[in-house]
């Protein structure tokens, strides 16, 4: 009787073990796994979906990745409501007066994230509507065609024919400034204080370090940057940054150019920097550091050493043309394939990766085709070659200005700091750089992306008839000084 009953209750026990492993590892097949859902992961997803492959987007945190939830759009929403918070105050020189303007930060931080949230949940509909299957967990490589996804108390197992990686990037870390989420943040901390800090000291005088920098100086921060190299944005050209530069430097923002920091010591809420400019020692006490040093890919923890996969040496997933790794069915887009770290090359490289899936190979991804927008003020916007790349290349070029200050509508808006400079190819007539630096330059420049994309001749632009009074004007005015036929600013080209 005892017996019978030991092994009666065995093989409940082993019943319910089965129904246990049946239940927590759930078997699927796709033709494309995506790993990883922002502006990369979710566009190729819905891409792969739109021309017939059955699609899993594998997420394990919030739909539109870094981009939507911490970075692009958090960021930018809170940099508009620096901008008019800022521009009210400055109003009073074109006639208008506003008495006791003030700002609950708390409340901007709820809208924010209201705009995420909308966004977040456009992602969803679009995937459902595309057939796009979402798994929210954390996605492991276990080989080449399987794939397996961890939820809190399930697996799910993915036989697949193709992998996209799409897992993004972090921020660098450095040594001397840990991170601790409190005193000393990183661009996800510091885009979502409930109040703005007294000072902040910014380490970093890249786009991320300069934005943020300009939003909390625009909300009464007393900002400081500190920037190891000799300029800021690196890689822009100077006569643009150098615009910014004093900019910045009018808003009351600090910038400590080829400075290092040597030591930092906290206190319960203050945190002494000391650093070095030009090979002096010097002090400051600050609320806030936020630690904006760069990027680096996210290619650890979900299994691809397991593969073989080739890395550059900043380990960045190596890829050609069509977003193909060296191994046959996977792919890799993104922040995860180095920089430049932009939302709209990672879409770019996933609608390419989605169909080089297909074998569709109608399109090759084309960097020197991607446009830069920083959201500074003024803002910068830039696409193709620059003044310094032309020269080492020995390209024989002519180069064109507008200032925004002889623009029409840049000075009815009140808002004229800044220029546009064009580079024309001599021999060829294509207009082969553009760079802005100014109101809106964010929006101008898609006007440069589809000049260079088509391979448009200066000529063409020049006698592209653009509204007045319009900030697109200085475009096209930049052209005809490059041509020498200037008609709103001094001919100082050779006139043609
Ligand atoms: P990500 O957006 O980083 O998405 C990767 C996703 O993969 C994440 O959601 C992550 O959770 C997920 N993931 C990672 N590992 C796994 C795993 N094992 N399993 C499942 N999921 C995984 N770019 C612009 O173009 N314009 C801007 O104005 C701009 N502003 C920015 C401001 C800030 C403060 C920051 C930090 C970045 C900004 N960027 C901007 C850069 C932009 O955010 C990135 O270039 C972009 O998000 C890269 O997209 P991605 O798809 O490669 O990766």
């Amino acid at each position: 009787m005892k017996l019978f009953h030991l092994n009666y209750l065995s093989i409940k026990v082993m019943k319910k073990l089965i129904t246990i492993i049946i239940m927590k590892i759930t078997m699927r097949e796709a033709d494309v796994v995506v790993i990883g859902a922002g502006p990369g992961g979710y566009v190729a997803a819905i891409r792969a979906a739109q021309i017939g492959k059955r699609v899993v987007l594998i997420e394990k945190d919030s739909l539109g990745g870094e981009c939507l939830n911490y970075g692009c759009i958090p960021s930018k929403a809170l940099i508009e409501v620096s901008k008019i918070f800022y521009r009210i105050e400055k109003v009073k020189n074109i006639g208008i007066t506003v008495t006791d303007l003030q700002l609950d930060l708390k409340k901007t931080q709820q809208w924010k994230m209201n705009v995420v949230k909308r966004l977040n949940s456009g992602i969803k509909l679009l995937c459902e509507y595309n057939g796009v299957e979402i798994i929210y967990g954390k996605a492991e490589i276990v080989s080449e065609k399987e794939i397996l996804v961890e939820q809190e108390d399930s697996k799910i197992n993915i036989k697949v024919n193709n992998i996209i990686i799409a897992t993004g990037s972090k921020p660098k870390k450095l040594e001397k400034l840990e991170v601790d989420g409190k005193l000393i943040l990183n661009s996800k901390e510091i885009l979502e204080l409930q109040e703005p800090p007294d000072s902040l000291l910014i380490v970093g005088a890249g786009a991320i370090g300069l934005e943020i920098g300009t939003l909390y100086s625009k909300l009464g921060t007393q900002v400081t940057i500190i920037e190891i190299t000799n300029s800021i944005l690196p890689g822009i050209d100077q006569e643009i940054t150098k615009i910014v530069y004093r900019s910045m430097e009018k808003l009351g923002m600090k910038i400590l150019l080829q400075s290092t920091i040597n030591e930092v010591n906290k206190s319960e809420e203050k945190i002494e920097v000391k650093f070095t400019q030009n090979k002096k020692e010097h002090k400051i006490e600050i609320s806030k550091i936020l630690v904006a040093v760069g990027r680096e890919p996210n290619i650890e923890g979900f299994g691809i050493e397991k593969l073989a996969l080739e890395l550059d040496k900043y380990s960045h997933i190596k890829v050609n043309s069509f977003m193909k790794t060296n191994i046959e069915n996977i792919y890799a887009i993104g922040d995860v394939t180095g920089p430049p770290w932009l939302a709209h090359k990672a879409s770019v490289q996933g609608i390419i990766a989605a169909e080089a899936t297909d074998n569709n190979l109608r399109n090759k991804y084309d960097g020197r085709n991607v446009p830069y927008a920083i959201f500074t003020d003024p803002e910068v916007a830039v696409i193709g070659m620059s003044e310094k790349e032309v020269l080492n290349k020995g390209i024989d070029v002519k180069i064109g200005r507008f200032p925004f200050s002889a623009n029409g509508r840049a000075l009815t808006s009140d808002q004229y700091e800044g220029l546009v400079k064009v580079i024309v190819e001599k021999e060829s007539e294509r207009i082969i750089g553009i760079h802005i630096v100014g109101n809106e330059a964010s929006e101008l420049i898609s006007e440069g992306s589809l000049a260079i994309e088509s391979n448009m001749k200066d000529i063409t632009l020049e006698n592209t008839i653009h509204p007045h009074p319009t900030l697109s004007e200085a475009i096209k005015e930049a052209i005809k000084d490059a041509l020498g036929r200037s008609i709103h600013t001094i001919n100082r080209n050779e006139t043609l």
